[in-house]
C-alpha cells in the first residue's frame, strides 16, 4: 500500500473497492431542461386521465416507452441491446478494457395508475449523463453501461435476473399486464429460456449508481436537496391467525367470550407500541384483517391478520418480532384465544456501499447541495445489483412525499441536482477505482 492508497483508506474505511486515485474535480454538468423534456415525452406512453401513467411492465405502453428510451440511448452514443430478461442495456467502451463496467440505471415501468417520476427520473438522468459525456467527448476509463431494468414494479424481475435467479414459479406468475412474466419477457424482446445468460456474479461490475425519487416526504419536509441512501430495508411479512370461538353475540356474557377480533385489536395496538418502543427508523404495520364469520350478531371465532416489519437491520426485525410474539402469547392467555404465525415473505436488507455513500455525500456538497442520509423504505433495482457489486443510491425530493400516484411530482431543479450528483459521482468513481 503506498501513501496515497493509505490516506484514501483512512478516508473511505476498509478497502473492498480499490480506490487508487484522488477524486477529479469536474466542471461537467447535465442539461436539466433536456431531462424534463424527455420525462414529458416519456409520460405520453400510457398516459392516463388522472395525469399520471399506467405503463405496467409488458403492456403496449411499456413497449412503446422502451422504444422511446432506446432511441434516446442511441442518440447518447450508447450501443443498445435487449438482454434475455428484457433489460435494455446501453454500452459505451472505456479507455481501459481490462476494467469492469460502471453501471447506472433504473426502470420505466409503472404501477397501475402510477406517476411520471418513479423510475423515470433515474432512467432519463442516466441517459442524460451518458449524453453529456458523449457531447463533451469525455470517455471514461471504465466501460459504461446504462440499464433500464425490466418489470421493476412486478418484483424487480430484470435486475433480479442479473443478480440472482428467476424461478419458474416466478415466470409463471401473472403480471399486472395480464401476461405471465414468461410471456411478458418474450413480448419485450427477451428470451425466458436464456435467463442464465443475463446472470452476473460478484466482481463482474465496478459499481452501480441509481438516482431515484425519495417516494417519501423527509427531504421535502426538511427542505434538503439530496438523500444519500444507506440501504434498502429488509421486509418480513407474517400471516397471523387468531382463533377464538364463534358464538351468539346476544346470549354469550362478556366474561365467557373467546373473541378473536378483540384479541386481534389488542395485538394491532401491541405491534404499534413495540415497534415505537425502541429508537430507530424501523416500521411495523398490520395492513390486512379478515374476520369470520363476519356478522353483526356473531362473536368472531377467527381472524387472519397481515403483519409486516421493515428495517435496514435483519436482526432488529427478528428482535421486534420476538417481542411481538411474546406479547401475543399474553394476549392469547387473557382472551382465551390462540395465535399462530406463518412467515409468508422475507426480503433481506440491502445496504449500499459505505464508501459510495461518502462519495455521493461529498460530491453533492461540492456542488453546493444539502444532504441527508436515510434508508429506503421502498424496494429498488439497486437491492438486486447489490448482490454482485457495490451500489450507491441518490434520492431527490418527492413533493408532499407522494408516490405510486398520478400526483407524484419532483421539481425540475431537484431532478437536475440529482443528475449532476449522479454524473459527478460517476466521474469521481471512474477516476478513483482501479
Ligand atoms: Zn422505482
Amino acid at each position: 500500500m503506498n501513501r496515497r492508497d493509505f490516506s484514501l483508506n483512512l478516508l473511505f474505511g476498509a478497502a473492498a473497492i480499490g480506490f487508487r486515485r484522488l477524486p477529479l474535480q469536474s466542471s461537467l454538468r447535465v442539461n436539466g431542461d433536456r431531462i424534463v423534456e424527455h420525462l414529458n415525452a416519456l409520460s405520453q406512453f400510457g398516459k392516463n386521465p388522472q395525469g399520471g401513467v399506467s405503463r405496467v411492465a409488458f403492456s403496449d405502453a411499456d413497449r412503446q416507452g422502451r422504444e422511446f428510451a432506446q432511441g434516446l440511448m442511441r442518440a447518447a452514443s450508447l450501443e443498445v441491446t435487449v438482454d434475455a430478461a428484457g433489460n435494455i442495456v446501453g454500452r459505451r467502451a472505456g479507455t481501459d478494457s481490462t476494467l469492469k463496467p460502471l453501471l447506472m440505471g433504473s426502470h420505466i415501468d409503472s404501477v397501475p395508475e402510477g406517476g411520471n417520476f418513479d423510475g423515470d427520473v433515474g432512467s432519463m438522468s442516466a441517459i442524460e449523463v451518458a449524453q453529456t459525456l458523449a457531447e463533451k467527448n469525455h470517455r471514461t476509463r471504465h466501460p459504461l453501461e446504462v440499464i433500464i431494468f425490466a418489470d421493476e414494479e412486478g418484483g424487480t424481475i430484470g435486475s433480479h435476473a442479473i443478480g440472482g435467479e428467476i424461478s419458474s414459479k416466478q415466470l409463471n406468475l401473472v403480471s399486472s399486464s395480464g401476461k405471465t412474466i414468461r410471456d411478458g419477457i418474450k413480448f419485450i424482446g427477451g428470451d425466458p429460456e436464456m435467463l442464465s445468460s443475463v446472470r452476473r456474479h460478484k466482481g463482474d461490475i465496478a459499481a452501480y449508481l441509481e438516482l431515484h425519487i425519495e417516494q417519501g416526504g423527509i427531504l421535502d419536509t426538511e427542505k434538503l436537496n439530496i438523500g444519500v441512501v444507506e440501504g434498502i430495508v429488509g421486509i418480513t411479512q407474517w400471516e397471523v391467525k387468531v382463533e377464538g370461538f364463534a358464538n351468539h353475540a346476544g346470549t354469550t356474557p362478556m366474561n365467557q367470550r373467546r373473541d378473536a377480533m378483540l384479541a386481534a385489536a389488542k395485538f394491532i395496538d401491541a405491534v404499534n407500541r413495540i415497534v415505537t418502543s425502541v429508537p430507530g427508523r424501523q416500521v411495523g404495520t398490520v395492513g390486512k384483517l379478515q374476520a369470520w364469520p363476519g356478522a353483526y350478531n356473531v362473536i368472531p371465532g377467527k381472524v387472519v391478520l397481515g403483519l409486516e416489519l421493515r428495517d435496514l437491520d435483519a436482526t432488529k426485525i427478528q428482535m421486534l418480532f420476538g417481542k411481538i410474539r411474546d406479547e401475543a402469547t399474553q394476549i392469547a392467555k387473557s382472551t382465551g384465544t390462540t395465535f399462530e404465525f406463518t412467515e409468508t415473505n422475507s426480503i433481506v436488507p440491502a445496504p449500499t456501499d459505505e464508501r459510495l455513500r461518502k462519495l455521493i455525500d461529498e460530491t453533492a456538497k461540492s456542488l453546493g447541495l444539502s444532504t441527508k442520509w436515510l434508508p429506503s423504505g421502498a424496494g429498488h433495482d439497486a437491492q438486486e445489483i447489490a448482490r454482485i457489486g457495490p451500489v450507491g443510491m441518490i434520492f431527490v425530493p418527492s413533493v408532499g412525499g407522494i408516490s405510486h400516484s398520478p400526483k407524484e411530482y419532483s421539481r425540475p431543479e431537484d431532478i437536475a441536482n440529482g443528475a449532476n450528483v449522479l454524473l459527478n459521482t460517476l466521474l469521481r468513481l471512474d477516476s478513483m477505482m482501479g
